[in-house]
């Protein structure tokens, strides 16, 4: 199928990049009967797979195991001398799992009949894709149907060059097989403080540097302060209001400069992670040359992700926020519907979000400050410590809110912060995906004890119903 002559391979959708958007893309095309074929640069599963969602939450897992057997005592665990990190040993693991499931998803794309081929893609015109061969040579293939799938690489900010070894990107960062001494974290999304968070827990001394007056600007107040304080009982320094300016070798390690509203503060630190955001790779991929035009950085797309030349498609990162592997996902299989002819356009009401600290947030639908901006609502608020799964766990930090129209008792979105609530917050999606009210959600029996049940009891308190807080007169 690749080859490193001239000879052209016609097929009738062609996909460019592997990761969450494109490889299901590939395998949804496959399973209805279209001849198919997914060019990768580098890595079958993208960002996510190789260095993003799944080596991450790898890590956060075994840096918060380990900080569970240090607090084991409590439930009258003993441990005795202290439990001791190998990096090296902890990164192989974690290789271990991306090169499964990036193995896994090469198999799936063959048994669903689509062809492969290692290489970097660039659009040569409206139908036509040649292929830099990672064997070497070229291909050139032709396609009835194009999609887009480039994914998205991190910003570099000024002074701070991903070349230089102790300036990391994320990527870096989940590779280092030694915990690193002192970690300036730049950013306080998201990404930063998954990963500052993790490496602080496997013993690492780690300052988070951000510019706005808050960290992770736009989620909910109350979930944030609750990671904030988790954050800095892990001894994380978090400076607000502070800008990153520079960085050079010092006698031990490096110094940081930083700019705080008091004036420049310099920071005696070992490596920095940069973490201020992704940029899509729209770059060098020959929009021009197909015609293709462009909304900002992203891939101008419509309702059925079509770009501006109806027979070519853009997903995931690449196409538009929110920049998040499931979003790509759902966009991969719509397109490949499309593009097989069914009456499909994208009309998901809510892409859920998680960010992977301690605790967890997770968000489906609008949050309270969102809903309260569009309306009357009510709202539902129930601690994790009134729930005795919490309690049985020793995870009674957290909280669910279930936000509702006052009228309507319409579930309008949830929040969870706690033990989780990555897992709990699908059912608050699938509420407000078939628009479910409150009761919905109240009088679905819950099994006992979980930690789904604070979700029921949220919903319940916000129609003054809760049977485990005492309700809002
Ligand atoms: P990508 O995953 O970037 O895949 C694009 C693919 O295209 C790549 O494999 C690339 O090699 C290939 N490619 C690019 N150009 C070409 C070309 N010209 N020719 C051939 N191949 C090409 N999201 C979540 O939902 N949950 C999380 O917990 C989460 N955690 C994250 C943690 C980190 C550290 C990072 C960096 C990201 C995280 N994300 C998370 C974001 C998530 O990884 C992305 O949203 C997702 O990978 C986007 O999928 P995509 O298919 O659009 O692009």
């Amino acid at each position: 199928m690749s080859d490193s002559t001239s000879k052209t391979t016609h097929y009738q959708a062609l996909i460019l990049g592997a990761g969450p958007g494109g490889y299901p893309c590939g395998i949804r095309l496959g399973q209805l009967g279209v001849k198919t074929l997914v060019v990768e640069k580098q890595h079958f599963g993208g960002v996510c797979l190789n260095v993003g969602c799944i080596p991450s939450k790898a890590l956060i897992t075994a840096a918060k195991r380990l900080h569970e057997i240090r607090d084991a005592g409590v439930m009258g665990l003993v441990v005795q001398g202290d439990v001791t990190v190998d990096m090296a040993k902890m990164q192989a693991w974690k290789s271990g799992i991306t090169g499964k499931l990036n193995n896994g998803i090469r198999g799936l794309l063959k048994g669903n009949g689509v062809d492969v081929v290692d290489g970097y893609g660039t659009l040569t015109g409206a139908n036509e894709v040649t292929v830099a061969l990672s064997e070497g040579g070229t291909a050139t293939y032709t396609a009835d149907h194009i999609v887009i799938a480039t994914g998205s690489r991190p910003i570099e900010i000024p002074g701070f060059s991903y070349a230089d070894a102790p300036i990391l990107d994320s990527t870096k960062a989940l590779a280092l097989d030694e915990v690193p001494e002192h970690l300036v974290v730049v950013g306080g999304g998201y990404i930063g403080l998954e990963m500052g968070g993790m490496f602080a827990k496997l013993g690492a001394k780690v300052t988070v540097v951000e510019a706005t007056d808050g960290l992770l600007p736009g989620f909910d107040t109350d979930a944030v302060k609750l990671v904030q304080r988790t954050l800095k009982k892990s001894g994380v320094e978090i400076l607000l209001e502070t800008k990153a300016k520079g960085w050079e070798k010092a006698k031990q390690g490096i110094t940081v400069t930083v700019e705080t509203k008091d004036g420049l503060k310099e920071i005696a630190a070992s490596h920095v992670l940069v973490t201020v955001g992704r940029f899509p790779n729209t770059e060098e991929i020959g929009l021009d040359a197909a015609g293709v035009a462009k909304d900002g950085r992203f891939v101008k797309v419509d309702g059925q992700r079509r770009t501006t030349v109806p027979h070519i498609f853009a997903v995931g990162d690449v196409a538009c926020q929110p920049m998040l592997a499931h979003k790509a996902t759902y966009e991969g299989e719509l397109v490949a519907e499309v593009i097989a002819g069914h009456n499909r356009t994208y009309d998901a009401r809510t892409v859920p979000s998680v960010v992977f600290t301690d605790p967890e947030i997770a968000v489906a639908g609008l949050m309270e400050h969102e809903a309260r901006a569009k309306g009357e609502v009510l709202v539902g608020k129930v601690p994790y410590g009134a729930i005795g799964r919490a309690l049985t766990t020793n995870e009674t930090d957290g909280f669910y809110k279930v936000v509702v129209d006052k009228d309507s008792k319409q579930v309008l979105g949830v929040t969870i912060c706690g033990a989780h609530a990555s897992d709990l917050i699908s059912e608050a999606a699938l509420a407000v995906e078939l628009f479910a009210e409150a009761l919905d959600i109240g009088l679905t029996i819950h099994p006992h004890p979980t930690f789904g049940e604070g979700l029921m009891e949220a919903a319940k308190a916000a129609l003054g119903e809760a049977v485990h807080i005492l309700n809002k007169k």
